[in-house]
């Protein structure tokens, strides 16, 4: 496969290798170590334009395509600060894409745009504590009140949750997969929102629990048609699944390259560790599983560009290897650093406890084989209707 970057993509990839190196690299341990997620980042993001490559100029972005969001992800990862990235992951690949794909254009003035200047944080809220993969089973209603809406319940998990200033928000507006998309506002009375902090991993990013307690939500916060709400998140996970699948390669490359250098630094029985063939061995099946992993990724990639959401076959594909696949790498990183690996200082263990989300996040492996035996058995063309949403 030629690169499919081009010198516009170079560019972008230089200048925000230099925005990572002054502006992320210096914070990593501090933000880790006292598991903060900096409003100032996403200020600083946005005023660069670095949210919107992928999204249209008429909105503050710069019109380049889904190569562009692969290069700033790959340039994020040599940061290695997993928690970080999924934050502004969470505000750019989750809520952003369905406001431009099906928005309004006073819903775009209003909350796409700010965003973008990353002088607004959003964040998309799905999950409940009963309900995750199970989409269909979200109990947070949205009752019709003629010209509002009246939302009650709860999310959890969701990233960007205490900070955020919107939400794209799943509700209930009917039975079944009668679901519907509010931009809701965060400054609505009746909302509130707690931090989750005992997490395994990502610690620089926020995650909240989130409260719905009679919330008054004007008619003109409804995102698209009333009951779609469910078409419109199957179609809008593919682009998350998709930078999940990039995310994962990148940072799998990473802990490689970290592992390869130090197999020449470290020294055991008198030879540096990268004599033993069985240490080889190990760095050679990392290389094989790194390429696969980008390959299948950049195929997704290159198939999202052409069909759009209706590429979910790959990106499913490709989100389910990677994300497993960038664990066992990873760790095969760790253990190549041997007892240096398991404390902080070569950073190896926060790529892995971080990575161990990318398998749960943005529908899980299990999930993900579920659709992809759907349709390598059944040729279920499930998400016809999703892919007619998108528009
Ligand atoms: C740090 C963090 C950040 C997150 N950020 C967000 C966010 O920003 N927005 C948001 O909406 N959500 C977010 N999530 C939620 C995440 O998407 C869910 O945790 C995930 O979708 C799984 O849902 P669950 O936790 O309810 O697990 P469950 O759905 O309860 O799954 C439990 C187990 O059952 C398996 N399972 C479930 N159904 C099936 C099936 N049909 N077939 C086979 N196996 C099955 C699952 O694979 C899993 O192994 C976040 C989660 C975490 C931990």
């Amino acid at each position: 496969m030629a690169s499919p970057f081009t010198s516009e993509h170079e560019l972008l990839r230089e200048s925000f290798r230099q925005f990572v190196d002054t502006e992320i690299k210096p914070h990593v341990a501090e933000w880790e170590a006292k598991k903060i997620c900096e409003r100032e980042v996403f200020r600083k993001m946005g005023e660069r334009g670095f949210f919107g490559v992928s999204f249209p100029e008429q909105y503050g972005g710069s019109g380049m395509d889904m190569w562009a969001a692969v290069t700033v992800s790959e340039e994020l990862s040599q940061a290695n600060i997993g928690g970080l990235a999924m934050s502004l992951y969470a505000h750019t690949y989750l809520p952003l894409p369905v406001i431009n794909a099906i928005g309004t254009e006073e819903q775009k003035q209003t909350y796409l745009v700010p965003a973008l200047k990353g002088e607004k944080i959003a964040a998309l809220g799905i999950t409940e504590p009963g309900a995750g993969s199970d989409v269909g089973g979200i109990t947070t209603t949205a009752e019709d009140k003629g010209d509002h809406f009246i939302v009650n319940g709860s999310k959890m998990f969701i990233t960007n949750g205490t900070m955020a200033d919107f939400i794209v928000l799943a509700v209930r507006t009917g039975e079944g997969h009668n679901l519907s998309l509010l931009l809701f506002d965060t400054k609505t009375t009746g909302f509130s929102a707690t931090p989750v902090h005992n997490k395994l991993g990502m610690h620089s990013s926020d995650t909240g629990q989130l409260y719905f307690e009679n919330c008054i939500v004007p008619k003109t916060a409804l995102l698209g048609q009333k009951n779609m709400g469910f078409y419109y998140i199957m179609s809008n996970f593919q682009e998350e699944r998709l930078i999940a699948a990039i995310t994962g390669t990148a940072s799998a490359a990473h802990a490689t390259e970290k592992a390869k250098r130090y197999m020449h630094e470290r020294q055991a029985f008198g030879r540096p560790i990268a004599k033993f063939q069985v240490l080889r061995h190990k760095i050679a099946k990392m290389a094989i599983t790194v390429e696969a992993c980008r390959s299948l990724s950049y195929r997704a990639v290159q198939e999202f560009i052409e069909q759009g959401p209706a590429a979910y076959r790959i990106i499913s594909i490709a989100k389910a290897y990677v994300c497993e696949e960038a664990f066992y790498v990873i760790n095969e990183a760790l253990q190549i650093h041997g007892g240096w690996g398991y404390m902080e200082d070569y950073g190896i263990a926060r790529s892995l406890r971080d990575i161990r989300l990318m398998s749960v996040g943005a529908g899980t492996t299990e999930i993900m084989h579920e659709v992809i035996s759907k349709i390598e058995l059944d040729n279920v063309k499930h998400d016809k209707q999703m892919i007619k949403a998108r528009g």
